[in-house]
């Protein structure tokens, strides 16, 4: 993995995602004392950045593989993204989920263009059928985060930040399997230009800085959370995004639910933002203080905008709600 890969995944998805806009947050910098900027990946055509691995990895897909189509599990916005990059693209995509997922996640992705297979009823059950698919029909799994071309396309928010605001003193990531925050601190690192890289992950099960610290990945318990995106392992077998995680992010911090909920209310008061849960830990982090001497030019980078509206419109209106 390096700078030219993420520089080819700028050329594959250019066609077919959309360049962010970074803005000022005048609330947010009146709050810290820095000028915080926000990378707005909430405006993707499927609400999060997901669309920009997920693309890279379908888009540089051989003839062969893309008559087999692809193949994952996940119903959230890497499920979105998948179904939607191989529908543009004109690849056959199923997604596979348990009886348990809510009809209106399971019609979003149909009408995302994906095939929907109903398996079983858990996860697991529906990860088999997707291992199958993939070792008896021969499809494409599409990995969520630990894959050079998913971690390369979403490398490429480094690059624009690098052309938007090429002083930057730190940026701040959502940090989950770390595909994110990983092609991201390797854009920035590799760009020599002392820019300071922070992950942040909820409290409740953040897997990769559990990882960090025992040294090797690990398996944490998983918990219901507002930063419900930010949820999940990093894979005991994980292959990129651990080792990019440790040589590249200079700091790691955790927010509470409480924080997160604050976070959400403040780019939505501050900046007229949706965001998820998962990505106000960025605003979160900077609000309860947690970012020591945050001076300068600091980008939040706001990954995506798929929450529940009634459970947004309680939070941000200090109503209590449980994740
Ligand atoms: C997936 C996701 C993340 C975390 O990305 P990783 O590459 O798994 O670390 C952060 N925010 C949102 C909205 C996501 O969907």
């Amino acid at each position: 993995m390096t700078l030219r890969d993420v520089y080819a995944a700028r050329r594959s998805i250019a066609p077919w995602v959309r360049r962010t806009p970074l803005k000022l947050s005048p609330a947010l910098s009146k709050l810290t004392g820095a000028s915080v900027h926000l990378k707005l990946e909430t405006v993707h055509d499927t609400g999060a950045f997901k669309i920009r691995g997920a693309t890279n990895r379908i888009v540089n897909l051989s003839d062969e593989e893309r008559a087999r189509g692809v193949v994952t599990v996940s119903t959230g916005n890497h499920g979105r993204a998948v179904a939607f990059a191989a529908k543009r693209v004109g690849v056959r995509a199923v997604v596979c989920m348990s009886e348990l997922v809510p009809d209106n996640k399971v019609e979003a992705v149909r009408d995302l263009g994906a095939e929907v297979r109903i398996v079983g009823r858990s996860q697991d059950d529906a990860e088999v059928e997707a291992n199958r698919l993939i070792s008896e029909e021969g499809m494409i799994g599409v990995h969520p985060f630990d894959d050079p071309h998913v971690i390369a396309g979403q490398g490429t928010i480094g690059i624009e930040l690098l052309e938007d605001l090429p002083h930057m003193d730190t940026v701040i990531v959502p940090l989950s399997g770390g595909g994110l925050m990983g092609g991201i601190a390797m854009v920035l690192k590799s760009a020599g230009a002392g820019i300071r890289t922070i992950g942040v992950s909820m409290a409740r099960g953040p897997a990769m800085i559990e990882s960090i610290r025992a040294g090797k990945p690990v398996a944490v318990q998983e918990r219901a959370t507002l930063a419900d995106s930010l949820g999940g392992g990093i894979g005991l077998d994980n292959r990129y995004t651990f080792a990019l995680v440790k040589r590249f992010v200079d700091e790691l911090l955790v927010v509470d639910e409480g924080q997160i909920a604050d976070g959400m209310r403040q780019l939505y008061r501050g900046d007229n933002l949706v965001a998820e849960g998962g990505a106000a830990v960025g605003a979160a982090a900077l609000l309860a203080g947690l970012v020591s001497k945050p001076g300068g030019n600091v980008v939040c980078v706001v990954s995506g905008s798929n929450v529940d509206m009634e459970k947004f419109t309680r939070i941000v209106n200090g109503e209590p709600s449980e994740a």
